[in-house]
């Protein structure tokens, strides 16, 4: 197929991007602390200019070509599509590259960046260990140093991905403060960040944060629905009805998105998790009940408690359990051209054996939540219908964690 360049061509005058300050409507921009405003405009700067250039679209493009082993496939799921009995169905298979997932499309991004700025080493939290891993990686492979915050509590309980993000060569500092998770990790990458900002480059791992992070990663992610909307022209000569993707931050769906947007004929939905039921806190449904704040950097919609601290969340997917959602979403939804459901831990571990069953293909949880709600839209779609879901990731990290959830049940 045509090569597909690695970023977005058009960048301005598009009801769907963000204004110079990285508003997207009312959400967005950069609510920094002072002492890390100078160093992230910096940011904004080298990769407006980086963008703008064709050597680093090159660069990425064929990292993207020979590394990641890009275009991944758009693979139309005969099995499930004949027994979900409507809408014919296509999966975006980011499971099959390296490393398992679409995160690696970013972490080289960010990394090509950081080399071009001049920095030794990439600095970032993780949770679950995921963004670490593909952030290591992206370092190793392009001679940076890599340094990984992780709450000491999820050094314990992910152990796998410390292990692999050792043997990339990347330090895992773990967290000892606070709650020792997430929020103390990403407190004390910040700390270290901005006591060395001439040194290190933050690689956030979703489109969240202050300006640029939730265009630039978008960009570096845009290359999945550039290919998908090629590929699906060549093989079906037409525009998919739907788009389903999971959301966390919401990197991988924006990556599907993007091309999508000035489409209007296309529906465009995120999925996100309402764990153990939207009633309790045992949820991560931000776009369906959170409300405007400030988290992380950027203006948009939080769960948040009545002092404005993030809430407590859950799913069974630990990629996307986030109190917060990149502004775009927010923004995409307040103007009515993206749509927000759910999917329950029950119906998309449902969704992750179906898929497993009928294609041979062990989705990651976090995916299967996109999955879920496939099995619920098709079947209400004529069969000339088309969806492309986006696969984000591979299941292999997942079995055991579903093995034993199924022996419970
Ligand atoms: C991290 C992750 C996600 C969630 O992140 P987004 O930024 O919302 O895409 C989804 N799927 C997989 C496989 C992941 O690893």
């Amino acid at each position: 197929m045509t090569q597909i360049s690695s970023l977005p061509t058009e960048r301005t005058d598009s009801p769907y991007r963000a204004d110079a300050a990285g508003f997207f409507g009312e959400f967005g921009g950069a609510a920094l602390p002072p002492f890390l405003v100078e160093p992230i405009a910096e940011v904004a700067a080298a990769y407006a200019a980086a963008a703008a250039d064709p050597a680093f679209q090159d660069e990425l493009q064929a990292l993207l070509a020979k590394y990641v082993g890009r275009p991944s496939l758009l693979y139309f799921a005969e099995n499930l599509t004949r027994e979900l009995g409507g809408a014919r169905v296509y999966l975006k298979r980011e499971d099959l590259n390296h490393t398992g997932a679409h995160k690696i499309n970013h972490c080289l991004g960010e990394a090509l960046l950081a080399k071009r700025m001049g920095k030794t080493t990439l600095i970032a939290e993780t949770g679950a260990g995921q963004h670490g891993v593909a952030l290591a990686t992206a370092a190793t492979l392009l001679g940076l140093k890599c340094e990984i915050h992780m709450g000491a509590i999820d050094v314990a309980k992910q152990h796998p991905n410390v292990v692999r993000m050792e043997l990339l060569g990347a330090s895992v500092v773990a967290v000892e403060e606070g709650g020792k998770s997430l929020k103390e990790a990403v407190d004390s990458a910040f700390g270290v960040y901005a006591a060395a900002p001439d040194e290190y480059f933050f690689a956030i791992g979703s489109v969240v944060g202050p300006h640029p992070y939730p265009s630039m990663v978008r960009d570096f992610q845009s290359v999945v629905g550039r290919e998908a909307r090629a590929q699906l022209l060549e093989a079906e000569g037409k525009l998919p009805d739907a788009l389903v993707a999971a959301v966390g931050g919401g990197s991988n769906a924006m990556g599907l998105f993007d091309a999508f947007l000035a489409d209007e004929s296309v529906r465009i939905i995120g999925v996100e998790p309402a764990g153990e039921g939207l009633d309790g806190d045992r949820h991560a449904a931000t776009m369906t009940l959170g409300t405007p704040g400030t988290l992380h950097g950027m203006h948009t919609k939080v769960l948040q408690d009545e002092h404005g601290e993030p809430a407590p969340v859950h799913s069974i997917a630990s990629g996307i359990d986030y109190p917060g959602v990149g502004p775009q979403h927010a923004h995409l939804a307040q103007i009515g051209r993206a749509e927000y459901v759910t999917a329950s831990d029950a119906e998309t571990l449902a969704a992750f054996q179906l898929l497993t069953r009928t294609e041979g293909i062990i989705p990651a949880l976090e995916s299967a939540h996109a999955l879920a709600h496939v099995v619920t839209l098709a079947p209400t779609l004529p069969q000339d219908a088309v969806i492309i879901a986006n696969l984000s990731g591979r299941g292999d990290k997942d079995v055991d964690f579903v093995a034993e959830r199924l022996r419970g049940a």
